[in-house]
């Protein structure tokens, strides 16, 4: 798995002349978007966690790039002026920790090729093209295996061609260290040395042998002078052609998860087949869980178990193995949701109560405290975001209370995680259920629960009410072994480390801004056509919207639902005895110019009553 990439921007860029003076090469604009900003998102939905990039002419350009993209980290090779591509690299190379790609700042490529050098069976592979007559191609001459010799720009010194160096390469880190114990011993000889020719030079000794992988017809332009950048102009609509080629038709999923999700997290699935015992997958799945418990807590105060399952499988695992025999639970009820962790409760036999509450109107908070303290309950649960109705619950006051009464807390934030900012600490939350497939926007198939490490401590000795879903058992396991029990799902966690790579880089805080722009679309419309929201507004949590049925004889939701399908947009029917709804979700890989489309829709729908 190949989860870093190195970006080599420290040249002076001097051939491109006054369009460089002032600016590095990778901020040359093609179809307004900065080369290296292009290069850097393929990096990112090509499944990279983390960008190193090596700056030195013009370097201060990188700090606003680095600032818009959580991820990329800065390093300054300070003697970029008399140091080749090489020096770039080797200040970068300490904070290298595994395979990764690397890449020069100047290029513009069809991201098919990061994808090709990902999937390689060999661990040092150079990309290479058949011929772009640029005008500066760098030559590669190959051994009788197909690895690397000798490079050079002069077609002459290579008699038997491998093709073009692309300057899109992965290596491993030994192979790096390789290279630069080489540069340090040609300081003298060779102080301007390049990264392919150090390459070329391991490769030949044989300490490391780098494979030349050729696309004959890969699409990619090098800009190192004026001709470049015109060259790559001209070719910069094929790229994108090819790119869009491979897009999937698009789908709006506006009913309440399974979420409509990116291209990459959907491509992040198809990769090679692995056993999940393998100790990298194990580094998969322990990732996952870091980076999950990042999003509810500071690090180290939380522990995240994952399991093959849908969300109701994270809520049973909570109910079944968090309240011990001598627990006596209090649930609230206010929703379809509400009532399932009732039920499931009745299933294990529990000693518990539900306390019923309106299914659009707040929750009374001070009822629930008096509640909880006339019965001397141990546990509470609830619904952080009764997805029923979009009735958002006071959790963190109501678990604050809890906490200073002893009182464990259960939250299914199953279509609140990832969209609502949540501390487990602050808001004392000690479980709390999700799932891969809602606001995090990956694809369903992985159950979660994270914990408050003392909460977790303390159920050890519960009683195993299940096999399959218990919390304690999965989680020493996985402590012990880095492997789950059984058999997780393995792509939906490919697709998972996506999704948590694109949140991280979009942030749970723009997320809820992106949904409530949503929102606040969808709402604007419902007012305009005289539709009423179940909820009143204040109470709402502005990522699901039960709207009552429009009073017309000849409305049906099913004549709805096919309009909207037909137009791409997927909506959902209501879910509350109490009232005729149905109702549109905001969440997923969605934008507010896409609801302002579905609104004309509903629009549309709404004349023929
Ligand atoms: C979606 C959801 C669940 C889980 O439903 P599954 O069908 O099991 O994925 C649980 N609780 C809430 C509040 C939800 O919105």
């Amino acid at each position: 798995m190949i989860r870093q990439a190195v970006i080599m921007a420290g040249g002076l860029g001097s051939r491109l002349k006054d369009k460089t003076t002032l600016m590095p090469k990778g901020f040359i604009p093609i179809g307004n978007v900065p080369i290296v900003e292009q290069s850097v998102r393929k990096l990112f939905a090509a499944g990279i966690e983390e960008i190193i990039i090596g700056t030195g002419h013009c370097g201060e350009w990188y700090e606003s790039l680095a600032a818009q993209y959580p991820g990329i980290i800065l390093v300054k090779n300070e003697r970029y002026a008399e140091t080749g591509s090489m020096g770039t690299l080797a200040c970068c190379a300490p904070l290298v920790w595994g395979d990764f790609l690397l890449l020069e700042s100047d290029l513009v490529y069809d991201a098919i090729g990061l994808t090709v050098l990902i999937n390689e069976t060999h661990g040092d592979v150079l990309l290479a093209s058949g011929s772009t007559a640029s005008g500066d191609e760098v030559y590669l001459e190959p051994d009788t295996g197909g690895f690397l010799v000798r490079n050079s720009k002069n077609r002459a010194d290579i008699p038997v061609l491998a093709g073009e160096l692309v300057g899109i390469s992965r290596l491993r880190k030994d192979t790096l260290g390789k290279m630069v114990a080489y540069m340090n011993a040609h300081l003298v000889d060779e102080p301007k040395l390049e990264y392919e020719t150090a390459m070329s030079a391991v490769s030949a000794a044989q300490s490391a042998r780098i494979f030349i992988r050729k696309i004959e017809y890969f699409l990619w332009r090098e800009i190192d002078n004026a001709s470049h950048l015109a060259m790559a102009e001209a070719l910069y609509p094929r790229i994108q052609e090819a790119e869009s080629l491979r897009q999937l038709r698009r789908e709006v999923l506006l009913n309440p998860g399974p979420a409509t999700t990116s291209d990459s997290v959907k491509y992040a699935q198809v990769c090679a087949d692995i056993c999940p015992r393998e100790l990298e997958f194990g580094d998969v799945m322990e990732w996952i869980t870091t980076e999950l418990s990042l999003m509810v807590g500071k690090s180290g105060q939380i522990e995240t178990v994952l399991f093959g399952g849908s969300g109701t499988a994270a809520d049973e695992v909570m109910l079944s193995s968090c309240v011990p025999d001598t627990g006596k639970l209090l649930i609230i009820d206010n929703g379809a949701y509400g009532a399932r962790l009732a039920k499931i409760a009745s299933v294990y036999k529990l000693n518990f109560d539900a306390l019923k509450s309106s299914g659009f109107m707040p929750l009374d908070v001070e009822a629930v405290k008096a509640k909880l303290l006339e019965s001397a309950y141990t546990h509470c649960a609830i619904v952080y975001h009764e997805t029923t109705t979009g009735l958002l619950n006071p959790v963190p006051e109501l678990c604050r209370f809890c906490h200073d009464h002893g009182i464990t807390t259960i939250v299914d934030a199953v279509s609140a995680f990832a969209a609502i900012s949540i501390d487990m600490d602050r808001d004392c939350i000690d479980f709390m259920a999700s799932t891969s497939n809602k606001n995090i926007q990956g694809m369903a198939g992985v159950a979660f629960v994270f914990c408050r490490k003392e909460a977790l401590e303390s159920i050890q000795s519960y009683p195993l009410r299940n096999y399959y879903l218990n919390l304690w058992d999965q989680y020493q396991y996985f402590k012990k072994t880095r492997q789950t029990r059984f058999t997780p799902p393995v792509q939906s966690l490919y697709a998972l480390r996506q999704a948590i790579i694109e949140t991280k880089l979009e942030t749970i805080e723009k997320r809820y801004a992106r949904y409530s722009a949503c929102w606040e679309a969808l709402v604007k419309a419902i007012k305009k056509l005289g539709l009423t929201m179940l909820v009143p507004e204040a109470a709402q949590s502005k990522l699901i919207t039960a709207i009552i049925d429009p009073a017309s004889p000849k409305y049906a939701f099913e004549d709805l639902h096919d309009c909207a399908r037909q137009q791409g947009f997927t909506i959902y029917p209501g879910k509350l005895a109490e009232a005729n709804t149905f109702r549109i979700a905001n969440i997923g890989d969605i934008q507010p110019a896409e609801m302002a489309a579905f609104t004309t829709v509903l629009e549309t729908y709404m004349r023929t009553l």
